[in-house]
Parts: C-alpha cells; structure tokens; sequence
C-alpha cells in the first residue's frame, strides 16, 4: 500500500508531494526539502505514523525538492537508510557541491524555497542496485545523470522528475529542464526504457497519481522534443517562454498561479540552451 503525502511547500497544496509505502518497514519515496519537514510530519500523522516509523527513504535523484530533508531526517532518527544511485551518494554524504549549484540556479530564493541541506552519514546511505524494498530501479538519467524511477509489482511508477510535471487541476505537463545536467539522448531512453514497462499508474513528486502512464509518457516526450526543436532553432529566451507561457496557460487554465513555485520556464530555457552548447563543444573537438 502506498499514500501520497502533500508537503504543502510554502502552505500550498499540490506542488511537491512525498509517497509512503506502507509496510513493517515503512518508506518514503523522495522525502522533500527540508523547509518541508513540518508538512511530512502532519502528513504521516495524519496516515498514523511518526517521522521515527520511517526506516527507508527511496530517492529517485538527489535535487533538494526531492532530498533536502534527508540528512536532518536522518540526523534525527540515525535508524534511517537513504537509498540512492550510486553518482548521487557522495553528495548526500557531501552536499556542498550540490548546494552550491542550486544556488547558483536558484539564487537568493534557495533559502526559502527549500531550507538547509544536511550531510546524510555514508553508513545510512544505501547505493541502489536492481531492485530495492521490492520495487524495480529503472536508471532514467535525462533530467539527471544519476535519476531512477521506482516500479511495483502492481505497475506503479514511481517517476521522480522523469516525466516532468503536472500539476492538477491544471493539465500543462512540462519537462523539468533546468541546468546543468540536462541530457536529450538518455532522456529519450529513458522515455524508451519506461514505455517498455507499460506502467498502469504514475506517481509524480509534482505531482499526484495519474492513472494514463502511457499517455503520460507520450506527452513528457512529446513537449521535451518540442521545446528542444525551439531551442536548437534558435529561438532567444524571451521567444521561447513567451511560447511556453502561453502553453502554459492554455493547458493550465486557473492552475497556471501553481505553476510559479516550480522552477521557471526561464531555466528549463537555460538548460536546454546548455545541452546543446555541451553537444557542439564536444562535436568541434572531435
Ligand atoms: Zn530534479
């Protein structure tokens, strides 16, 4: 059994959510940031359950909307195994450098958006292999190098920042591609690899359960195609946010205001712009 928990970031609902996967040794699957520890607990309460029942927290990549809090998790309740990709580990158990590039995305908002990262101990980090807790790890770098999807034996998929974001009532799904680690071709595979698997359900971190995981996927790639061919046509910064922008409220409707507490259309700009720089360095030398 599993149960969507809303971590109300910044006292808004449907924004960044954590999934608790029941069972004699309960788990999170991402555990937010750490500006979000207060919504996880009333979140659990409500399911029963204390921060100090969790034994696992599952993390499908290391970004502070996903991880932040599990080093003070841990610091709090030492019992706590932090399962992550294997590129991931050293910077839970070292977050400087991680904390310095959001900071550098995120500038002086990094504070308040997502509070303080703590190191997570290497003995409570796990480094994911196959399978873990029973799920399926599905490597699905694009997003990140080092990102995982969860599946169940149920089809249930666990998608991390893979499939981008949606968040309901409003129907705009976009790609999270903001820099630095943006990358098309793996991306791509991995919409391969998690097509594969037919999924029935996906569980979005932005969020909740969608129940068309195919028809989520296809769309995922659809709009990551698409704002790539703007890019790489050389659309400028203003061009292409003003063309998402009016995506964006076209699908979103009265839930395009949620939107604004992801990370701006601005950087899945700069990120993609980024791609394609690294792609044509790498090309000229050879
Ligand atoms: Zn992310």
């Amino acid at each position: 059994m599993a149960a969507l928990i809303d971590l109300r970031h910044l006292g808004n609902e449907g924004v960044i959510a954590s999934y608790l996967l029941e069972g004699p040794e309960p788990a999170l699957v991402d555990c937010g940031p750490a500006i979000c520890l207060p919504g996880l607990e009333a979140g659990l309460a409500r399911l029963g359950l204390a921060l100090a029942d969790l034994r696992h927290i599952l993390l499908t990549h290391i970004h502070p909307d996903h991880a932040g809090a599990a080093g003070e998790l841990v610091r709090r309740h030492p019992a706590l195994q932090v399962h992550v990709h294997e590129v991931g580990a050293p910077h839970l158990v070292d977050p400087e450098r991680l904390e310095r590039s959001a900071r550098r995305l995120y500038g002086e908002s990094f504070d308040g958006l997502f509070g303080s990262i703590a190191p997570v101990p290497a003995e409570n980090v796990r480094v994911l292999g196959a399978r873990a807790l029973g799920l399926e790890v599905v490597p699905t770098p694009g997003h990140a190098w080092h990102h995982v999807a969860f599946l169940d034996a149920d089809g249930v998929c666990y998608a991390g920042d893979a499939l981008g974001c949606l968040l309901p009532p409003g129907n705009f799904l976009y790609p999270a591609s903001a820099p630095p680690e943006i990358d098309l071709e793996a991306w791509e595979k991995s919409f391969a690899a998690l097509e594969e698997r037919a999924p029935g359900v996906v569980r979005l971190p932005h969020f909740g359960e969608h129940g068309d995981a195919c028809e989520i996927i296809f769309r995922a790639r659809g709009r990551l195609r698409d704002w790539a061919g703007r890019v790489a046509a050389g659309a400028s910064e203003a061009e292409f946010v003003e063309e998402a922008v009016r995506e964006l409220v076209e699908e979103a409707g009265e839930a395009a205001a949620l939107y604004r507490q992801l990370p701006g259309l601005d950087l899945s700009y700069a990120g993609l712009v980024r791609y394609f720089t690294k792609k044509a360095e790498r090309e000229r030398s050879g």
